[in-house]
């Protein structure tokens, strides 16, 4: 007999255990009966060709009309098409980088085929479907009898190891397992009428109806919403016990002096945001808090306060940027925010000043010595930079404050260099403009405290945006210059955004083909920037901007432009986060369908930031109805990044939000998805809450200990960034 954690080889022989190994990673019973099937072929429900809606789950007999493979012109990959008919009707069925498929799919050969219907260029087909062949030779009927009243789960599967073979494995996994232990409390399952983990385990493979493989699917997401969430709460109350430096506000120093001289009142939004960044900061543990607004609701001055409130107490503060761009941008606007009070040791400098310095990679020497030694003797009471913050060298007299900006940008590991640096466990603030839907603050961010900025400074204009299609309408191109033209004439600027650097660059990607744009000639910086300067913007001052220039000239040219030297500036994504000009008020994005709706929403965040409305024009040539230009039009009538984000995540696939690790061998996140599960997600930390409140350390429940200390274990590294 076999338990969960029982050698896939002693229950399937070496050779077959090595293969799911090879296949998948998996090496124990347990980690093969976690692979769920991704649906069941259900004999009695088959339907006709002919009858097939978009939408519609379906499974079809059918026979194999013809099969070919092509391969993209324009970037990596090819296409399998296979067309099958049922006597009466045709329907086609297309693999992408899937070309080993048809050795299998012969022509005239016959298989039940199932997915989900969709629509391409007005033809009704199934992506990626799930099948099983009858065996040649085999009497169809006979075959198709044969499993009569039977739901035949299909497996994710690979060629040498097709769903059937995965089957066989699993039935043979659980004819030989002993009674499964069950972790979770059994009040809990009881409570939510649950059947236990080993019901679960036998019913989601071999389900006697889809009742009960749906429930069993929902017991078996519940219990890794549960794990998740007791590991967040017992990863929160350990970082509640670290100890930290408490650095309560300080009256007379130089967050007053700072207050004083601010040239705006906070909004209410930021005052208490600030006031739970204080209490914190007051706290002999470390703060832990993750700060979200919208691009332009004001966050740097809030980071500014809390960094100016820890070098009150004697300690210092590091800010760390993404890029080079907006480590010299935050320098630039932290300097000038604070006036004299970053003029410590200068003739001017009144009595709490301090230092403000930048490390970056591409300062000279003498530069870099010079940041150093101001870090290290505690001489700067705010360092800011970016990577090169995390190099050996850089030290620090007392770090007490890391404030990262943009999160998603940077990994955990990255976080903990910086970390490591503090002789005492720093407080931490980490900030980011792409708003976090709740069940992802509950999922991916549940060990970070949240702050949010729902409102933007007054005095912000409005931002009008337009998807304008160039294959439907070509002139209206001419007139997005136009507009730049009229907007320059009047003393404003504006940006053009390319999604690529240059022509030539090589594409991977099968996206544009699912989405339904073809996209043959994509703008480039290197190519538009000329085009337009001796073109459509001829007498402009234009200049091109991305991530392969060297630093110096980028700074010249982002400095150029905040000195509004140039009008316009044709760039890349690099101008995507926290660059602050004001006077901009066009922007026009180029194969706009190649972005993704929360990246459109920070780009056109470059805009109506002073006092002239902006207008953003989404350049595109994806035909309507299709995903792309639907994502297109979301961006254009709303302005609300909480509603953006959300269809971004929707549009998005779901291991992305929940980390690698979803698709790992040892994952414990195979089927919780973050919006679908949402209701299960509050149950799960309802329950987690509860229990953690009668039984903190869990100390009655030794089997769910063990279950969470593999998880742990799974995660330690690889659990999501969160900056
Ligand atoms: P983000 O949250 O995108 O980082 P910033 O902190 O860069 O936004 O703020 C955007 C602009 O708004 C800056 O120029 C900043 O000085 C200004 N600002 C911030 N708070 C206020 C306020 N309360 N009133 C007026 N302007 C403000
Ligand atoms: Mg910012």
């Amino acid at each position: 007999m076999a338990t969960l954690d029982s050698k896939l080889s002693s229950v399937l022989g070496d050779k077959t255990a090595k293969a799911l190994n090879a296949t998948f990673g998996y090496q124990l019973v347990g980690d093969l009966l976690h692979h769920y099937p991704r649906r069941y072929l259900v004999r009695g429900e088959l339907s006709d060709i002919a009858a097939l809606q978009e939408g519609d789950e379906v499974t079809i007999l059918a026979e194999v009309f013809s099969a070919s493979t092509r391969r993209f012109a324009a970037r990596k990959g090819n296409m399998l098409e296979v067309v099958v008919t049922d006597g009466t009707s045709k329907l086609s069925l297309t693999f992408f980088n899937q070309a080993w498929r048809e050795r299998d799919l012969k022509v005239g050969r016959q298989g039940l085929f199932a997915g989900k219907v969709g629509v391409f260029n007005g033809k009704r087909q199934l992506a990626h479907p799930d099948y099983e062949l009858i065996p040649d030779g085999d009497d169809v009927d006979a075959a198709v009898q044969s499993f009569a009243g039977k739901y035949l789960p299909m497996y994710p599967a690979s060629g040498k190891l097709p769903s059937w073979k995965i089957a066989q494995c699993i039935e043979l996994c659980i004819g030989a397992l002993d009674e499964v232990v069950d972790p979770i409390p059994s009040q809990i399952i009881e409570k939510h009428g649950y059947p236990t983990l080993h019901q679960a385990l036998v019913q989601i493979h071999q389900p006697a109806d889809l009742d009960i493989a749906e429930l069993s699917r929902l017991r078996l997401t519940f219990d890794e919403a549960f794990l998740l969430q007791l590991l967040l709460m017992s990863r929160k109350a350990k970082m509640r016990s670290l100890d930290a430096i408490a650095r309560p506000r300080r009256s007379g120093g130089i967050l007053d002096a700072f207050d004083a001289q601010l040239p705006f009142e906070l909004t209410a939004g930021q005052k208490s945001v600030t006031a739970e960044v204080e209490e914190d900061l007051s706290k002999s543990h470390p703060m832990h808090r993750l700060l979200q607004g919208e691009v332009g609701s004001g966050k740097t001055v809030i980071a500014l306060r809390a960094m100016l409130a820890v070098v009150d107490s004697g300690g210092q503060a590091a800010l760390l940027a993404p890029t080079e761009v907006l480590a010299a941008q935050h320098l630039h606007s932290i300097t000038k925010m604070m006036g004299t009070l970053a003029h410590r040791g200068m003739i001017d400098s009144p009595e709490n000043a301090t230092r403000v310095t930048l490390l970056t990679g591409s300062q000279s020497a003498a530069e870099r010595k010079e940041a150093l030694v101001l870090a290290a003797s505690g001489e700067a009471g705010i360092v800011i930079g970016t990577h090169a913050l995390l190099s050996a060298s850089v030290e620090f007299a007392d770090l007490g404050l890391i404030v990262v900006d943009e999160q998603h940008r940077f990994g955990v590991e990255q976080r903990d260099a910086l970390k490591g640096k503090a002789k005492i466990p720093p407080h931490l603030l980490v900030m980011t403009a792409t708003p976090i839907p709740r069940t992802v603050a509950m999922t991916v961010f549940g060990d970070l405290d949240l702050s949010t900025l729902r409102e933007l400074p007054l005095g912000r204009a409005p931002i009008t945006t337009h998807v304008v299609n160039t294959l439907e309408k070509p002139a209206f191109l001419e007139r997005a210059w136009e507009r730049i033209r009229e907007e320059v004439a009047q003393g404003h600027q504006a940006y053009v955004v390319a999604s690529r650097i240059s022509a030539g660059e090589s594409e991977d990607s099968d996206i544009d083909f699912l989405n339904g744009t073809s996209t043959p000639d994509i703008v480039s910086v290197e190519a538009l920037a000329p085009e337009l300067a001796t073109g459509a913007l001829k007498g402009v001052r234009v200049a091109p901007l991305h991530g392969r220039l060297p630093s110096e000239l980028k700074d010249a040219t982002m400095s150029a432009f905040a000195a509004h030297e140039v009008d316009v500036l044709v760039s890349t994504t690099v101008i995507e986060v926290g660059v602050d000009v004001p006077n901009a008020s066009v922007m026009v994005i180029m194969d706009a369908d190649r972005f993704g709706v929360s990246q459109l929403h920070q780009l056109r965040g470059r805009i109506g930031r002073g006092s002239a409305p902006g207008l953003c024009l989404l350049i595109t040539q994806a035909i309507a109805e299709s995903p792309a230009r639907l994502r297109l039009e979301a961006v254009a009538s709303s302005t609300d990044g909480f509603e953006l984000s959300r269809i971004d995540l929707e549009q998005r696939r779901e291991g992305d939000v929940l980390g690698a690790r979803q698709s790992g061998a040892h994952s414990h996140l195979r089927l919780l998805r973050v919006l679908r599960d949402e209701d299960l997600i509050d149950l799960a930390r309802a329950d987690a809450l509860d229990l953690l409140g009668i039984d903190p350390t869990l100390k009655n429940y030794p089997q769910l200990g063990i279950e969470l200390a593999k998880v742990e274990d799974d995660e330690k590294s690889e659990f999501i960034d969160k900056g």
